[in-house]
């Protein structure tokens, strides 16, 4: 014993966990690492949240174990004005080298969870889903502030990966995300539970409900997120996407014009239940590039996209959009919609028979085209982006030219009485909130909560 006293703590838990595996002196050696000579005391895992204890965006969690660390998510803050003016979070590693920062997981593509990843040193791992990682890539050509990743290695529903001492197995969730995950992590014998983003009432409910019959087990800390309270009542239920669908189908048959949907294009659960309505009612469904480039890239085949095989669907290609691609020298990438492509003299004759996923910068093309006769336009994301700039334009300009307006959405996160659920059905020794504005209600919702501060270093 008295040698194994000598090693230093960091060879001692690599001992250990080694010998975990074999299922042999665990308790023996964790003592051994207790009693060192010099007062050090066994490693165990720790984490900091570094943003989220107390809002929603701009999440970012610290792991460590042995001297090693991770982190989960590296969001921009939804209240940031822009990259360039937010500071990264203090972490060794993200602006300075630092060999011990061992890797960036992303739980989901959502930019509150990914936006500040760009500004941190580009030689840091990067670790996320293989179809949010394509995703990203496809949107990199079209959004502001792009950012086209490429992952060290991918996140995949089951499939455990090790990364230095961390064990982490990633399940895939429903969210209004594309290939989103929840992240079970493992080191120093102690286990961690990340929600990420998610929900129920999506078009992969499903899984949310094998989670519940099947949680992680001997949770000793959850970080659950808690966006949807003080936004629903506690008893309260999202509407489902097939809800949705049912609305969606309802309006567009009472909809004279053309059906403008300004919905996220990379809220694929959205543009399917949106194509399902519209496929439904006659209607074809229009996309632009950014849509179509981010639909194929899904790779999933009962998602719909401008490919052989897909009925009710048209690529418009707006005049904006064109002169960017051309800019970027990426104009070859329309010739991949032939046979969908509709052209700007055939709008206004297939308005009636169409729904547009639209943003508010469109309308100069359906005006310019004069496509706007009998027009409705749908608002289906979230009401908070109506106070941004683009949304106030564009609800502002539908008041002036008299196209009705209307909010038609549910939301990409659980209710309160699902986070109760999947609270209970986990069972963790400690709860912290995360991603949520309402941390004082999760000791009246659920069981053994921890409330913690922004960077605050805890051990799980
Ligand atoms: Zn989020
Ligand atoms: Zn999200």
């Amino acid at each position: 014993m008295s040698q194994s006293v000598s090693v230093t703590c960091a060879r001692l838990v690599a001992t250990k966990l080694a010998l975990y595996k074999n299922g042999k002196h665990v308790t023996q050696l964790k003592r051994a690492c207790v009693t060192r000579p010099h007062g050090g005391t066994e490693t165990r895992m720790r984490l900091c949240i570094h943003r989220g204890t107390r809002e929603i965006g701009g999440t970012c969690v610290e792991l460590e174990s042995a001297g090693q660390r991770i982190l989960l998510d590296l969001g921009l803050p939804l209240n940031a004005k822009d990259v360039a003016s937010t500071p990264l979070p203090t972490v060794a590693g993200l602006a300075d080298a630092d060999p011990s920062l061992l890797a960036i997981v992303l739980s989901h593509g959502h930019r509150d969870h990914w936006g500040l990843v760009p500004k941190a040193l580009p030689g840091i791992p990067v670790v996320m889903g293989e179809a949010a990682e394509r995703i990203m890539r496809a949107a990199a050509d079209f959004v502001p502030d792009p950012f086209a990743p490429t992952a060290s290695q991918h996140l995949k529903g089951g499939k455990q990966i090790q990364i230095g001492p961390f064990k982490i197995t990633p399940h895939l969730v429903d969210h209004s995300g594309f290939d989103a995950y929840a992240l079970e992590i493992e080191a120093d014998h102690r286990r961690l539970f990340y929600s990420g983003d998610l929900r129920a009432h999506g078009r992969k409910g499903k899984l949310f409900e094998q989670m519940i019959a099947h949680p992680p087990r001997r949770i000793d800390v959850m970080l659950m997120e808690g966006t949807s309270l003080g936004r629903l009542a506690d008893d309260a239920k999202f509407k489902t996407e097939p809800d949705l669908e049912n609305a969606f189908v309802e309006r567009f048959k009472a909809t004279s014009g053309m059906a403008l949907v300004a919905c996220s294009a990379q809220n694929i659960d959205r543009v399917v239940t949106v194509y399902r309505a519209a496929k439904r009612t006659g209607r074809a469904l229009i996309v632009d590039a950014y849509a179509a480039e981010v639909l194929k890239a899904t790779g999933n085949d009962r998602i719909p996209k401008p490919v052989q095989g897909w009925p009710n669907l048209a690529v418009f290609i707006p005049h904006v959009q064109r002169i960017s691609l051309k800019r970027k020298g990426i104009a070859p990438l329309v010739d991949s919609y032939r046979g969908f492509r509709l052209w700007p003299e055939q709008l206004a004759e297939q308005a009636s028979r169409s729904v547009m996923l639209f943003r508010g910068w469109m309308l100069k093309d359906l005006d310019r085209a004069g496509a706007l006769a009998g027009a409705r336009v749908f608002w289906s994301q979230w009401d908070g982006y109506l106070k941004d700039r683009a949304g106030m334009q564009l609800k502002e300009e539908c008041v002036a030219r008299g196209i009705p307006f209307e909010s038609v959405h549910t939301s990409g996160h659980a209710s309160p009485g699902d986070l109760k659920r999947l609270a209970a059905a986990v069972a963790p020794k400690r709860l912290i909130p995360i991603h949520t504005f309402e941390r004082l209600r999760f000791p009246e919702l659920f069981d053994n909560v921890t409330l913690v501060d922004d960077g605050q270093w805890i051990e799980v």
